[in-house]
């Protein structure tokens, strides 16, 4: 048999992000992304190898951006596509794993939409394009969220009334599950250790991040909560604040929820803390020239990340490692060297030789010689995705 191709699909309220994955190659042989869609500045751009393109597409929803992107990728697939793997946000408690789509997984993504208002709606969207474009093709939506369901109650439930669970869903849900996932099966094979014997902290550090506590394969904790705006700094999300924070802004300031939202989801985080950007580049150039916001917002961004990480270390048996991965962890040596200055307690020390060879895309282990494993790991959300697609068709 040759090896397959799926079209990973990834949609959001404007926007549509692709990738065509053959099974047989860790590169993508297309991707692309069609944003300010439903506006006359609608764009699709895409990238075959080298070759980069752009094409003006005003006024494209959702639809018809599919309608060139699904016969492109089909094209590129030599013919033929084997599936089509959607990242979907929100799963609720529906869903612990990837899903073949039909009535009844579309119904649960519905029912989970209240949950992430943004996101669900979307992901809708693009499934049921792609279900009209091609009727024949299997769909598999796979969540951000169904990782983290094998969490313990007491690390998912808050302290709140009872039935703000049972009836209205508010625990901790998590985000992210895809990434964690791959770079802990990942981190298991580059150490030779069984995935059902082994234990990770990992940190998905972009411009939303979160960690995790993994193990033997499972999600057993993580900071994201209800919603991606609990546990870390992030680039404009401000992570944990006193609960508090709403009633003294709404008494002090007068502001209502949609202001406190629109702060504290757009507002904060890298980029309120430095007044300057939300962009870990930008403040890693500004930091070595002395701003003083750049220095403390990635102060703030590593001292927090530490705190979450020990915190994590509550659920694991054992440490067989500490993964950082995303667009920061992947990328800054800085960040990673100073975040383990603070978790000298945990016995973690980096060598900062290695720290410093580990950027863009050079996976590896950082750590000094009497130090439990510190690992970089390049995230791949989308080969997760059409891994998992893959495994559903099989069965
Ligand atoms: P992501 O959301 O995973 O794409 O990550 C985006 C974040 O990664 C942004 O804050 C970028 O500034 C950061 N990033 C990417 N490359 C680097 C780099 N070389 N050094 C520091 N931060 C980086």
């Amino acid at each position: 048999m040759s090896a397959r191709n799926i079209l990973v699909i990834n949609c959001g309220s404007s926007s549509i992000k692709f990738a065509l994955v053959n099974e047989a190659r860790t590169s993508f042989s297309l991707q692309g992304l069609a944003e300010r869609l439903g506006s006359p500045e609608a764009i699709l751009h895409w990238q075959l190898g080298e070759d980069k393109q752009t094409r003006k597409m005003p006024d494209a929803n959702h639809q018809a951006a599919l309608a060139f992107i699904l016969p492109l990728a089909q094209e590129v697939a030599g013919g033929t596509l084997d599936g089509i793997g959607h990242r979907v946000v929100h799963g609720g408690e529906n869903f612990t794993s990837a899903s073949l789509v039909d009535e009844r997984v579309l119904e649960g993504i519905r029912s989970s939409a209240q949950l992430a208002p943004l996101h669900n709606p979307a992901n809708l969207i693009g499934i049921e394009a792609a279900m009209k474009l091609f009727p024949g093709l299997p769909q598999v939506t796979v969540f951000d969220t169904a990782f983290h369901q094998s969490m313990p109650e007491y690390a998912y439930r808050y302290a709140v009334p009872e039935y703000l669970y049972k009836e209205h869903g508010v625990r901790r849900y998590g985000f992210h599950g895809t990434s964690h996932r791959y770079v802990s099966q990942r981190a298991a094979e580059m150490t030779e250790l069984p995935v059902k014997d082994s234990c990770w902290l990992s940190a998905h550090l972009g411009n939303g991040s979160s960690t995790c506590a993994i193990v033997n394969g499972e999600s057993r904790d993580t900071s994201m909560g209800l919603t991606p705006l609990e546990g870390l700094v992030m680039g404009t999300r401000s992570g944990d604040v006193d609960p508090n924070l709403h009633s003294h802004l709404a008494r002090t300031l007068g502001w209502n929820l949609e202001q406190i939202d629109n702060m504290l989801n757009r507002e904060s985080g890298l980029k309120g803390l430095s007044g300057l950007s939300n962009d870990m580049r930008t403040l890693s150039e500004a930091r070595a020239a002395g701003h003083a916001g750049a220095t403390l917002a990635f102060d703030v961004f590593c001292y927090r990340l530490a705190k979450s990480l020990a915190g994590m270390a509550c659920a694991l048996p054992r440490l067989d490692g500490l993964i950082f991965t995303g667009g920061i962890g992947e990328n800054s040596a800085a960040a990673r060297s100073r975040t383990l200055q603070f978790l000298g307690l945990l016995h973690l020390r980096i060598d900062e030789e290695a720290n410093a060879r580990c950027v863009f895309g050079v996976a590896g282990e950082i750590q000094s010689k009497d130090s439990p494993r510190i690992l970089v790991i390049p995230t791949n959300e989308e080969r997760q995705i059409a891994l998992d697609t893959l495994a559903l068709l099989d069965t």
